[in-house]
């Protein structure tokens, strides 16, 4: 959900360039690859299975076309919930059930439509931001004001200039703070502009403009954010021609009519869940998942219709193997996701007392592109021992390994737990322009693409399961934030209240910021 923390990063400052850790000689064994430790026999199998007899794409049609989209704890959503656990059965998955939980409040998009009155009459194209309001029935006009991101510290001081304006983000010289720190003010200068009686906010996720033709992109605005202020996402096209007039001393003049619904309090959603259950340490578990929730422009397909396609085409490949992996294989399609990683949370959460027994997570969750890789979410001793698998898919693709941890998606709590939430690297293709827009359809996914990322999720997974060795156990907390500061994680998750550490790790930091 928060890819545009990424872009923001970019674009603010230079962020901390990820490091590949080398291999480093010690007295310890070389780990084994395939070859080596037995497992080959059965990742040959399954390679087969999941490239010559894949399902995968049947799967995602099903979810694009017959669900579409599906914003957690909507009726469409739960639909998702009974269509997922439907699959798992027919796939023949162990102990398929759903995890009930709850979310602070629903929502549901209503109508959005805009107009700009003077200096010349169009139609505008707009959408909500998730879990934004609406305004008065008939809708609201005003001149457009803009603010500045860059200076948000000022801009959130000065809102009262925004009563019955429309407020168009803007971004202007230089940052005043990181991106990261940008997306999370943001939230503060929306209730600002709300307090002072603002018509609209035009601006994205952390203020962040449409990018491709005619698109625009919806999400939400913070870890389980909602604001009482309609915030709109509009084309760059319309944007763009705001700016110009207002660059030239033209004030523009809009009308805006939107209508989104609020829940009165929490809604209930769930993770579904099914299971290959080890053969001879059945109570070891390798979660492995993507997220089923989506956005509502479209059918969700890329984000991440795919995941949940290759997490199910990757259990149907191993099923259809025959093989059955030393340890267990659990299969979550996590929902909340879009809201702030709620699912992958609550499965932490609930899951607390086996945590100890959990080997971590493996997601996929950059949408249509080939896996070019694997991120092993802050456990960098665990990078030679991925090493030989990695190097044994290369005829697929050549694989990057790093120690990366992704807190854009299902990976962030397993790191955050101390255990690998290894995110599957993709080709960025046209995910930029597909996620959370009316792009995100079955069109942007290749069904050949999809089988081959299928084919390495069963592949990894079995791997990971049934080798030998255990492949990872927890890491103790205070190594964990050791970690997450030197990743320069801390502060995004200070910033949204979610670092539970407290000092932990904190005199490291500076002395050594590999780890
Ligand atoms: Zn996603």
């Amino acid at each position: 959900m928060q890819r545009v923390f990424v872009k923001l990063a970019v674009l603010v400052a230079a962020s901390a360039g990820l490091v590949v850790l080398p291999v480093r000689a010690d007295s310890r064994a070389a780990p084994k690859g395939p070859d080596e430790d037995g497992t080959k026999p059965a990742l040959t199998r399954i390679a087969g299975e999941g490239m010559m007899n894949s399902h995968a794409f049947g799967f995602l049609t099903e979810l694009s076309d017959d669900i579409g989209g599906r914003v957690t704890g909507t009726p469409a959503e739960r639909k998702a919930e009974e269509w997922g656990a439907a699959k798992m059965r027919s796939i023949g998955l162990e102990n398929v059930h759903t995890e009930k939980y709850m979310i602070w409040r629903g929502w549901t998009r209503g109508t959005a439509e805009g107009e700009i009155l003077a200096p010349v009459r169009h139609k505008l194209h707009v959408d909500a931001m998730g879990w934004t309001g609406s305004t008065p029935a008939g809708g609201a006009e005003g001149e457009v004001v803009t603010v500045n991101l860059f200076d948000i510290d000022k801009e959130i001081k000065s809102a009262s200039r925004l009563k019955g304006k429309v407020a168009l983000v803007v971004m202007r010289g230089r940052p005043s703070k990181s991106g990261i720190m940008l997306f999370a003010q943001f939230g503060d200068l929306l209730k600002a502009a709300g307090a002072a009686g603002a018509i609209a906010v035009i601006g994205g996720q952390g203020g962040g403009k449409s990018s491709g033709m005619n698109l625009t992109h919806t999400g939400i605005l913070g870890f389980n954010a909602d604001f009482a202020i309609p915030v709109l996402s509009m084309t760059a096209e319309d944007q763009g021609q705001l700016e110009r007039f207002i660059e030239r001393g033209i004030t523009p003049r809009l009308h805006f009519n939107v209508q989104n619904t609020f829940t009165n309090g929490p809604v209930e959603t769930a993770n579904v869940v099914g299971e290959i259950r080890g053969r001879e340490h059945p109570e070891e578990i390798f979660v492995v998942g993507g997220h089923l929730d989506s956005w509502d422009l479209a059918q969700g397909t890329t984000d991440n219709g795919s995941g949940t396609a290759t997490t199910l085409g990757a259990a149907d490949a191993i099923v259809r193997s025959g093989q059955r992996p030393r340890r267990t294989i659990r299969f979550v399609l996590f929902t909340g996701e879009e809201q702030g990683l709620d699912g992958s949370f609550a499965y932490v959460k609930q899951h607390q007392a086996e945590l100890a027994n959990h080997l971590g997570n493996l997601i996929l969750d950059f949408g249509q592109g080939p896996v070019k890789g694997f991120q092993l979410g802050g456990r960098d001793d665990l990078v030679p021992v991925f090493q030989p698998f990695a190097d044994a898919l290369s005829s697929l693709h050549p694989m990057q390994l790093d120690d990366h941890v992704e807190s854009g998606t299902d990976t962030l709590p397993f790191s955050m737990a101390g255990l690998p939430g290894i995110n599957m690297n993709q080709e960025p293709s046209d995910y930029n322009l597909t996620h959370h827009t009316a792009a995100d359809a079955l069109e942007a996914q290749k069904p050949d693409v999809l089988a081959q990322n299928a084919t390495l999720m069963a592949l990894a997974a079995y791997w990971i399961a049934d080798r030998p060795e255990r492949f990872a156990s927890p890491w103790p907390a205070e190594r964990t934030a050791r970690m997450l500061r030197a990743q320069h994680e801390y502060e995004e998750l200070k910033a949204f209240n979610l670092w539970p550490y407290g000092d932990l790790g904190a005199e490291e930091k500076k002395d050594n910021p590999q780890n």
